[in-house]
């Protein structure tokens, strides 16, 4: 049996009219790093309050460490669900030392073992020199360190991090993002992380568990979530992408779409006419005689990588040009004609 369970659980709020999160199914396994993916509105949030016990559900069974903590008959009130939270703005005691916030949790411990339990998780995150600092004498990326040992101090079996890095700028949160995760791989800690930015959940997880509309869209890792994305939402909201409709051909493994015949990584293992297939930026190469050609609209300078908008002909699904990935160091001139090659392994067929 996995670590936690969530089965069909399912919010309706009353003022609302579809249901907040919509009969999500989802196992956990000890050890994971699990972050909740999707757009503002989707119902994160709202699952993770469930699982701490904040919300109600409507329906559905919670299992956590192996018991049931809410179903038909169960409700186990947050504060003993064991479960560590940390949140968006960390909420530190401001008038408390950051050791007395540390153990702010542990009561019914004796004082020598808080004491020994304060040093042991400041040393896990690297702050066993702040003890006896107040919280507004910390940087951002400090205070959410703190925020972390607190919630890990009783030895929790799960922690919840809602939005953990929003409040960050962009390079401390590119540095918290693995400071973070080291610090849950050390103490072997179960984690569920809510978030909206891909980058932060493929940063962090094992697996990625993208919501649209209260439903869950697909549970992968990031690899497998970005070359093979189940359907159009998961294929957009995870990185950048072409969705181009097509007609797959009688051997399965070609699409033939207005650009030409994209070649599919593997055979379809279903046989629907009319597909959608999704072209990553950066599966298009730039060849002197690619398969595919066509003219350059426009020209955007990443640092990184050039993204090239290049028109093939008149599009079905909509009138946007393929969006194909070129070094930097070519030279690009809006009006050229450019050719280029799609690398099958970026192609995936996906849902409506
Ligand atoms: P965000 O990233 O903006 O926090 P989210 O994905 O976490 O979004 P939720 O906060 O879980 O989304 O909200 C899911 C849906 O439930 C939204 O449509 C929201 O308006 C609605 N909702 C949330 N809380 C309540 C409430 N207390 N009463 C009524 N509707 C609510």
């Amino acid at each position: 049996m996995s670590f936690i369970q969530l089965r069909q659980l399912t919010k309706q709020y009353k003022q609302a009219e579809q249901p907040a999160v919509d009969h999500i199914e989802l196992e956990i396994e000890k050890g994971e790093i699990i972050t909740l993916l999707g757009p503002s509105g989707c119902g994160k949030t709202t699952t993770l309050r469930m699982i701490a016990g904040f919300e109600q559900p409507t329906s559905g069974v919670i299992n956590i460490g192996g018991s049931e903590v809410f179903g038909e008959k169960t409700y186990v009130p947050p504060e003993k669900r064991e479960i560590g939270m940390v949140f968006q703005d960390y909420a530190l005691f401001p008038h408390l030392t950051i050791e007395k916030n540390v153990v702010f949790g542990l009561n019914k411990w004796s004082t020598r073992e808080k004491k020994a339990r304060a040093k042991e998780v400041l040393e896990l995150v690297g702050l066993a020199e702040y003890g006896k600092r107040y919280p507004n004498e910390l940087s951002g990326g400090q205070q959410q360190r703190v925020a972390l040992a607190r919630a890990l101090a009783p030895r929790p079996h799960v922690v919840l991090m809602d939005e953990p890095f929003s409040n960050l700028d962009a390079g401390l949160r590119e540095r918290m993002r693995y400071d973070v995760t080291s610090i849950l791989r050390k103490a072997n800690t179960t984690a569920i992380i809510v978030t909206h930015d891909q980058k932060d959940a493929f940063a962090v997880s094992d697996r990625v568990v993208v919501m649209n509309q209260g439903v869950i869209q697909q549970i992968a890792t990031p690899r497998d979530m970005y070359r093979c994305p189940k359907n159009c939402f998961v294929a957009q909201f995870v990185g950048k992408t072409n969705l181009l409709t097509g007609t797959l051909c009688s051997d399965l493994k070609h699409v033939d779409t207005y650009i030409g015949r994209v070649s599919l990584p593997t055979q379809s293992e279903k046989i629907i006419e009319d597909v959608r297939v999704s072209i990553r930026p950066e599966g298009c190469r730039l060849a002197e005689n690619g398969r595919y050609s066509g003219k350059v609209e426009r020209v955007t300078y990443s640092g990184e990588y050039q993204e090239v908008e290049v028109r093939l002909g008149e599009r079905d699904l909509s009138s946007e040009p393929m969006v194909v990935y070129a070094p930097v160091e070519q030279e690009i001139e809006i009006g050229a004609v450019i050719s280029f090659d799609i690398k099958p392994e970026l192609v995936a067929l996906v849902e409506v």
